[in-house]
């Protein structure tokens, strides 16, 4: 029998594939390109083309696609099939480096923000060698990035990249400052979470708001939700573990390394994690895996929401980002060391990623901000909007008595001088299990949790990456200028500890008191809507330092604030626009019906026995009477409230409008609309109910 490792990876043009197929020249250099990032000359690209194409051909590949990551947050490809006539009538496959290299999609029909003038409407993608190429139904997919011709970046693999390189540069500044000269260079790794719901396919084609907008708008509470808590690590389904065996196969092929799987605390919510890897790989991975989740999904007749906030008063799903940097041998810096040299190295790393925190909450809050992960940060099952940084009981305790010059409590009498000779050998902290906090340190990584579970995760480790890049910067060029680099470690240290304990909190961030406390007391960033947040990527700090490190330039910068906010706006008015057609094309006309046929049967009981007072029936027409009324003139204001959406002079005022008046006119709406599904019999309802979507799948 075909075992896991014999087809692992086995649609993936990987290391194995590359030392069998090319000659030893063209494999050293295209490792070259790989490792070190150097250029591939026309030659080695043109034999690397062949040897992918025969092997994509021998695997069934009929065409290829340069894929990449436009800024819709999905993936794009168009497809050029192999073939070209030979003089004979006949056809042969073909593929050159030049294809292989550089592509040009027409690029005008992408979200560019103003990038892309008319003028120049096509851009090109370029091959992403770090990344294999990998064969997806009958198409070859070469990962690439995307540019327009004036070189803007128009994807999120292009920034995400340079992001890296920013970090790399600046980690090896400090490696080479504790005497590390071997390192060649320093990547960040990253393990997606990827929570999901599945539902049963029939019951999603009956409703529109599904459809559309991939939440539901309407829908009471079901008599029984996720309060027993039975669903969280539950046994899973046979229909769901069937699903769940043919993705693990289908990511598998694609060398994806799908790990871990388990029920989530909502009914009919699961999630999926992979063992990390190299962060660009990883969002190419995270992108590739929400795809085939669909369509795996599909062939099982089930349906999978990777919206945040599919139903109301149900936990929502989110993505959490395992993140940290390693160097190229393996040495993962954000672990702690045995020596205390090498503690003295961790402490330096972990306080840039604190200060990076700290001073870059907003960039991570924008990283996250969609109109559907709106829906959950703060509401009592993300994390809240607020940033903070959880370090555990053992970590608090080093850093406390590092600021205070005290003795750190795990040696007796020791005092935490940084001296590095002094620093104590502490355990990493197993025995955290803190599931608030937005930004949790986990023993030798970081785990940020606020990201939506349809979020690329490429737009939060770019801003993590570049953030903390800017924070090691800072301290290189102390460092290196340093007269006596102990003390000066040692200084910086505290001083970054002094400067931003604020951010670290390791109580619950569910809680309310500690909104209260995080913006009033300690004056964090409480950015709790999309339009509240986005706006602060054009704040002069956060131009200059995303400039500065080359990953962003100001025309892009500007462009991510126009597409991010024209998508909440798109978004919302999508579902405003469902909402209305829904409740005065479905929902209205059942209520009538309903209410009709009641009074019907009363009229028909008087005719039999004139004595009956029918008050049962009499009252529930009243009511079914007044919740029509009401559900039409709510949706009557909420189209209003779109039609004065034209008065708005800009993006960022439409999207005020948005969040203040049309998603509350939309709540409005929705309130006598769940309501008279509570009163209006079941075989007059137009649509599945909470109870049949959440319970659906046997
Ligand atoms: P949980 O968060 O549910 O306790 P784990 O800690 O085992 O689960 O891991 C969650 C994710 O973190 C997995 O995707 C795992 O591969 C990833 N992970 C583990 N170690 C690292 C690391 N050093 N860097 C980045 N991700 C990591
Ligand atoms: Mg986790």
């Amino acid at each position: 029998m075909e075992t896991v490792k014999d087809y692992f990876g086995s649609l993936v043009f990987d290391d194995r594939v590359m030392k069998a197929t090319l000659s030893a020249k063209v494999y050293a250099s295209l490792k070259k390109t790989i490792d070190e990032g150097t250029e591939l000359d026309i030659g080695v690209a043109n034999a690397v083309a062949a040897a992918i194409k025969d092997w994509a051909v021998a695997k069934g590949a009929t065409h290829y696609t340069h894929w990449f990551q436009p800024l819709t947050g999905i993936t794009a490809e168009k497809h050029d099939s192999f073939i070209s006539p030979s003089p004979d009538g006949g056809v042969i496959m073909e593929f050159s480096g030049k294809e292989l290299i550089k592509g040009e999609p027409d690029a005008s029909s992408f979200p560019s923000g103003g990038l892309r003038a008319t003028f120049e409407a096509r851009g090109y993608t370029a091959w992403d060698p770090t990344s294999y190429a990998f064969i997806k139904g009958k198409t070859l997919c070469i990962p690439t990035a995307f540019c327009s011709y004036g070189g803007h970046a128009l994807d999120k693999k292009t920034p995400l990249l340079r992001s890296m390189e920013a970090l790399n540069k600046q980690a090896l500044r400090i490696l080479r400052l504790f005497g590390n000269n071997s390192a060649k260079c320093v990547r960040s790794s990253v393990g997606p979470e990827q929570e999901y719901f599945l539902i049963p396919e029939e019951m999603y084609e009956q409703r529109p708001d599904l459809r559309f907008t991939g939440r539901t708008l309407f829908g009471a509470k079901p008599p029984k939700g996720q309060e027993m808590d039975d669903h969280y690590f539950g046994v899973i389904k046979p229909r769901v573990a069937a699903f769940m065996e043919e993705l693990n196969n289908e990511l598998w092929k694609l060398g994806i390394l799908a790990k871990t799987e388990h029920n989530e605390v909502a009914p009919a919510q699961h999630e999926l994690a992979p063992i990390y890897t190299t962060t660009n790989i990883a969002t190419d991975h995270n992108q590739l895996t929400m795809e085939i989740m669909q369509k795996v999904a599909a062939k099982h007749g089930l349906v999978c929401l990777l919206h945040e906030k599919p139903f109301a008063g149900v936990n929502g799903s989110g993505k959490h980002n395992n993140w940290s940097i390693a160097t190229d041998s393996g040495q993962n810096l954000l672990s702690p060391g045995e020596t205390p040299y090498e503690n003295a190295q961790f402490l330096l790393f972990l306080c840039a990623v604190i200060k990076a925190v700290d001073d870059y909450q907003d960039l991570l809050r924008i990283s996250v901000a969609t109109a559907g992960n709106d829906h959950r940060l703060g509401a009592n099952e993300a994390p809240p909007a607020v940033v903070s940084v959880f370090l555990g009981d053992e970590l608090n305790a080093v850093l406390e008595a590092i600021e205070t010059d005290t003795p750190y409590k795990g040696i007796e009498k020791t005092q935490m001088k940084l001296g590095v000779d002094v620093l104590p050998k502490f355990n990493r902290d197993t025995t955290d299990r803190n599931r608030t906090s937005p930004f949790a340190f986990t023993g030798n990584k970081f785990e940020f949790r606020m990201l939506g579970s349809s979020n690329s995760i490429a737009c939060a480790n770019i801003m993590l990456n570049t953030a903390v890049a800017e924070s090691l910067k800072i301290y290189a060029d102390r460092l290196e200028g340093a007269e006596n680099f102990e003390k000066t470690l040692h200084e910086m240290i505290r001083k970054t500890i002094r400067d931003h304990k604020h951010i670290i909190f390791n109580g619950n961030g569910y809680d309310d008191s500690w909104i209260k406390e995080a913006t009033e007391k300690r004056g964090l960033m409480n950015l709790r809507t999309t339009p509240d947040a986005i706006p602060h990527i054009l704040d002069k700090k956060n131009v200059d330092m995303l400039t500065s490190h080359g990953v962003f330039s100001e025309a892009e910068i500007r462009s991510r604030y126009e597409i991010t906010l024209e998508n909440y706006c798109k978004t919302v008015i999508i579902e405003a626009n469902t909402m209305t057609s829904m409740a005065k094309t479905q929902i209205i006309p059942a209520v009538e019906a309903y209410a009709a046929s009641v009074a019907k049967s009363a009229f028909a009981k008087k005719e039999l026995d004139d004595t009956l007072a029918c008050s049962f029936e009499k009252g529930l027409v009243r009511k079914l009477s007044a919740l029509t009324d009401r559900i039409a003139a709510k949706a009557e204001e909420l189209e209003n409230a779109l039609i004065v959406l034209h008065n708005a002079k800009d993006i960022g005022e439409e999207s005020e409008m948005i969040r203040d008046t049309v998603l509350e006119k939309m709540s409005e709406l929705r309130i006598p609309c769940d309501e008279a599904e509570t009163l209006t019999a079941k075989s007059y309802w137009p649509f599945p109910t909470y109870g049949d979507l959440l319970f659906g799948v046997k």
